[in-house]
């Protein structure tokens, strides 16, 4: 049919694809954009992590170089305290006399005591005298088991110093006690107004080690170094005495001659590493957990400046964790301030989207609402147009089956017809025989014979004038007992072939709802059935009952029943065991098309004592009250 042809897919399938699928390509977010952003805030995030960083680290030492400034000053006021006092000392005649007379135990007594009494007030840790050729002659603690006395410090830089006539200054570990100290010597002449360059030495040993201690607070580590890199003093006792960069032979050799760091083997502090100028500590012994200094571990910033003024440095090593926290934190705030953000940016694009996706699918939903509606009329036109058709064929149907019957019927009608016809002239020819012998009561009274065999006629004839009717009558309420005996009318003449069938309706003023004529016709069709089958054998049965809201009307008979094949077969159109001419096959068919067009079922059935039992079922129609009058 050209309509299915052309019909849209049912509503399942046409609601598929609204969310996006074929029928409704929706543009899928740029999804690099959000990549792009997401790098871009990353990237800021790191960006402003490491400059936040590199900021901190900056003030930290800033902060850091302010420290070593106070350590420098404190230095200097230490180093600078005894600076006169080797020039002082050497003025004084008891050393001088002690020069001039080494062997005289009066005289060295008198300068031990006197460099004795100088150390005890000056707080200096040791006070002695030397001679020209570099031994010791007089001590302050010349009475102590580790006494300096008859020692030759002719290989110190500070006594060469001083024998050339200058003031001499030297830092080193004490070859007699092995404890550090910073030296200052002044010639001293024996007679005080002789030449610059000195007959022996006077010296003053100072300890740092009160300054060392005043290095340990702040964190981290901090050293002071010679101008060679060697750690003279340090926060950390395991750096002192190491180097900050690997030393040369040329300057190992030059340390041996003067005994400076005596018995210290002077490794470098990070093998392989320079960290004579190095403002950064290497990263990657520490990274890998194994640190080549542990008292090193964990520290990055190298903070340097000059201390002394003898080409010493001090040195800080730090860390900065409140850098790293500083540059953390301002780096994940700004990672978290950009997503949120793009999130806040995402979620409008996405409802925008939304919405417009929503859009798109209201105005499919119109479309196709649309095209199912004009689709949905068309099949509407189609089905009427089919209904129409099917009414028409069904009413040719009906109306075919019912002259075939009328057909069949004939020979017995005329039967019907012929015997008054001939009753009629008898009748006639009597009553002029009458009139003849001027009779006139008995002509009255054929006439009157006659008047009633022509309302006989005319009941069969209106009958089958209403039978044969092309027309199909309005439904309404049908006395079921006016239906059976009309049918019966019809039948008359078959049924005077047996006996005419029992009629039992309760109540009797049954009704239903039907089109007469067409109740009839399936009444007939039944009726003639059953007949054919009972022939020779008891009457059928007619019966109405009201079973619920229907009426059902029973046609029996007492004939062979139904074998089980004509059963299945019963209701297909042309199907007849009948002998050709007495049956067509389409009685059945066409009553149940009748019965089921009026609303209700046809049922057939053999009976439980035997013979054929057909149903009809039919709406009841109520009878209405009586009325008031
Ligand atoms: P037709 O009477 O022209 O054969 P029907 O449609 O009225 O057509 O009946 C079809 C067939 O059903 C009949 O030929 C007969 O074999 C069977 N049949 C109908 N009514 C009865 C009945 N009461 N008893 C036995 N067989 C019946």
């Amino acid at each position: 049919m050209q309509a299915t042809e052309t019909s849209p897919p049912p509503v399942a399938h046409w609601t598929e694809g609204l969310a996006g699928g074929p029928g409704l390509a929706l543009a899928s977010p740029p999804r690099w954009h959000l990549a792009l952003a997401l790098a871009v805030i990353a990237l800021l995030a790191v960006a402003i992590g490491v400059q936040t960083w590199a900021w901190q680290v900056d003030d930290e030492r800033q902060t850091l170089a302010s420290r070593l400034e106070v350590h420098a000053a404190a230095l200097d006021t230490e180093l600078t305290r005894h600076e006169a006092l080797p020039m002082v000392l050497a003025l004084d005649p008891r050393l001088g006399a002690a020069l001039a007379a080494p062997q005289d135990a009066a005289v060295i007594a008198a300068g031990n005591v006197y460099l004795q009494q100088t150390q005890l007030r000056t707080g200096a840790e040791a006070v002695f005298l030397i001679d020209s050729t570099g031994k010791t002659v007089a001590a302050s603690n010349h009475d102590q088991p580790d006494s300096f006395i008859g020692q030759n410090y002719a290989f110190r830089p500070y006594v060469q110093e001083a024998l050339a006539g200058r003031l001499g200054r030297f830092y080193a570990v004490g070859t007699t006690t092995g404890r550090p100290g910073y030296f200052l010597a002044a010639p001293v002449q024996r007679n005080p107004r002789g030449d610059a360059a000195g007959d022996g030495v006077v010296a003053v040993k100072v300890s740092l080690a009160a300054f060392e201690a005043s290095l340990k607070p702040g964190g981290g580590v901090t050293v002071l170094a010679d101008g060679a890199g060697v750690l003279m003093l340090s926060s950390e006792p395991g750096l002192r005495y190491r180097t900050l960069a690997p030393l040369s032979e040329q300057t190992r050799q030059g340390l041996d001659a003067t005994r400076q760091y005596t018995g210290q083997s002077l490794q470098a502090v990070l093998p392989g590493t320079d960290l004579l100028a190095a403002d950064k500590l290497p990263r990657l012994p520490t990274l890998l957990g194994v640190s080549a200094e542990p008292a090193l571990a964990g520290l990055s910033e190298v903070v340097r400046r000059p201390a002394g003024g003898l080409g010493w440095q001090l040195v800080a090593f730090v860390d900065t964790p409140n850098a790293r926290r500083t540059g953390l934190l301002a780096g994940t705030a700004c990672g978290l301030a950009g997503m949120g953000t793009v999130m806040l940016w995402q979620m409008r694009a996405l409802r925008r989207r939304r919405r417009a996706e929503l859009l798109q699918v209201e105005d499919e939903i119109r479309r196709r609402i649309a095209l199912g509606t004009e689709h949905l009329h068309a099949q509407l036109a189609e089905q009427a147009r089919t209904e129409n058709l099917l009414r028409r064929t069904t009413d040719s149907a009906v109306q075919a089956g019912k002259l075939a019957v009328l057909g069949q019927l004939a020979a017995g009608i005329s039967h019907e017809l012929n015997q008054p016809l001939t009753a009629m002239r008898n009748y006639a020819d009597n009553a002029l025989l009458m009139m003849d012998t001027g009779r006139a009561e008995g002509v009255r009274g054929n006439l009157q014979q006659i008047g009633a065999l022509t309302d006989r006629m005319g009941q069969i004839t209106s009958h089958l004038r209403a039978h044969a009717r092309m027309q199909p009558e309005p439904v309404g309420p049908v006395s079921v007992r006016g239906a059976v005996d009309n049918a019966l009318v019809l039948l008359r003449a078959t049924a005077a072939q047996g006996a005419a069938p029992t009629v039992d309706i309760q109540p009797p003023g049954l009704q239903v709802l039907a089109e007469p004529v067409r109740l009839e016709q399936a009444l007939v069709n039944l009726l003639r059935n059953a007949m054919d089958a009972g022939q020779g054998r008891a009457a059928s049965q007619i019966s109405a009952t009201v079973e619920g809201t229907q009426v059902c009307i029973r046609v029996r008979d007492h004939g062979p029943g139904m074998a089980p094949d004509v059963l299945a077969r019963l209701f297909e159109p042309f199907f007849t065991t009948k002998p050709a001419g007495r049956g067509l096959g389409l009685g059945l068919a066409v009553s149940r098309m009748i019965v089921r067009g009026l609303g209700g079922e046809l049922q057939a059935g053999n009976a439980a004592g035997g013979g054929a039992e057909f149903s009809v079922f039919l709406p009841r129609a109520m009878p209405l009250p009586p009325s008031a009058d």
